[in-house]
């Protein structure tokens, strides 16, 4: 008998921790385009100059029986079982994992596409800042977790660069007092202007028009929320309304059993936690779990429960929130060197969990 073809689309935080534990068992195919792993969730620190911590794809795969095709998939034949990817391929699968995860979304905002750079521009942002004439105004756009670390690490590694981060809400409206209080702090303390309440319009090359006026930026960084990759929905997979894929409890689609999603692809409800959240804190367990249900060493239903919730806030600073298992706030948090040696403990272990 011919082994299962398993293919893994994707090789962020769920595709490369379901190819790794699959991958122990038999044969699977990677496609992602990558040679270096993206890891997201210290793009912030790339943005901001530091040197970048992206270990490569075949590093994380070393040992395991993972074909990597270094290649972008462009359809899915849900009927024909078969992947085409930009570079001409046609790879068929007896089983899809679906792990293309989610980009910036630019809620139709005029201009925002073409003048602002997306969060995940990483690379760009830190060339736009380091190449240019004069200090000037950075404008991050988004109140919400990766628009805080962006702002804080970008004013305390570029002092002469007035930064703003600008929010349709509150910024970090959803940590406890203590937390939000610790976030406004340090980000003062940075100098970084605060524009809460104040929803973005326009963008152009001269900043930001809002509801409350104008505001002047030389860049616009845009971390204002992320969509899930269109692919599922095209393809044909059930889909939310907001393109997220409909997954059953073993993360299997609802419409197509042989096709499992994962990562920030899939709207995942787990009872007692409720739908998770996009993120690298939820993307890595499902992956982790999918890869024991690929080599055969579970068949338990996806169970989750949150922890913490933790930010750097540049180099010296963090806040660590205590949260319940169903990410509701708990009063306490841990700040300062503290937050910030445990938030840099947990990044570690990220990239130890991917294997
Ligand atoms: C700046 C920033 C900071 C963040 N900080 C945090 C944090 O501190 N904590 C946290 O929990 N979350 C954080 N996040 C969110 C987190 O990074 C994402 O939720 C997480 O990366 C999702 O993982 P994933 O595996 O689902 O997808 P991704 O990490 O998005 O990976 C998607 C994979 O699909 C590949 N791909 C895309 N298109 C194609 C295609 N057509 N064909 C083949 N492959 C393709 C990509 O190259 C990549 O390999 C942050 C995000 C950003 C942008």
């Amino acid at each position: 008998m011919t082994e299962k073809q398993i293919v893994v689309l994707g090789a962020g935080y769920a595709g490369l921790a379901a190819a790794t534990r699959a991958g122990k068992r038999g044969q699977v195919t990677l496609i992602a385009p990558e040679q270096r792993i993206l890891h997201r969730v210290r793009q912030h620190e790339t943005a901001a100059g530091h040197p970048e911590h992206r270990p490569a794809v075949a590093e994380v795969l070393r040992g395991r029986a993972v074909r990597h095709i270094a290649a972008r998939a462009t359809g899915i034949d849900l009927a024909g079982r078969k992947i085409t990817l930009d570079n001409g391929e046609v790879v068929a699968y007896d089983t899809l994992v679906h792990a293309l995860g989610s980009r910036t979304a630019w809620h139709d905002v005029p201009g925002a596409a073409e003048h602002a750079y997306a969060a995940e521009r990483a690379a760009g942002i830190a060339e736009r800042l380091r190449t240019a004439d004069r200090p000037g105004t950075v404008a991050v756009v988004g109140g919400g977790a990766t628009g805080i670390e962006l702002a804080a690490e970008l004013a305390e590694a570029h002092p002469r660069w007035t930064v703003r981060i600008v929010a349709a809400d509150q910024v970090g409206g959803w940590f406890s007092d203590k937390g939000r209080g610790h976030v406004h702090r340090v980000l003062r303390g940075l100098g970084v202007a605060i524009h809460e309440h104040t929803a973005v319009t326009a963008v152009d090359t001269e900043g930001l028009t809002t509801a409350d006026g104008r505001i002047p930026a030389d860049l616009v960084v845009w971390a204002a929320s992320m969509e899930p990759h269109p692919l599922a929905g095209e393809a044909g997979l059930a889909v939310t309304p907001a393109g997220r894929a409909i997954v059953d409890d073993h993360l299997r689609s609802v419409s197509h059993p042989e096709v499992y999603v994962i990562g920030d692809a899939a709207e995942v409800t787990v009872p007692g936690t409720g739908t998770l959240r996009m993120g690298c804190a939820t993307a890595l367990p499902q992956g982790q779990y999918l890869g024991k249900v690929l080599a055969g060493r579970t068949d338990k239903p996806f169970a989750f429960r949150y922890i913490v919730q933790c930010l750097s806030l540049g180099r010296r600073d963090g806040l660590v929130q205590l949260i319940h298992g169903d990410d509701s706030m708990r009063p306490a948090v841990l700040t300062g060197r503290t937050g910030r040696l445990i938030k840099a403990a947990i990044l570690k272990s990220v990239v130890m969990s991917l294997r």
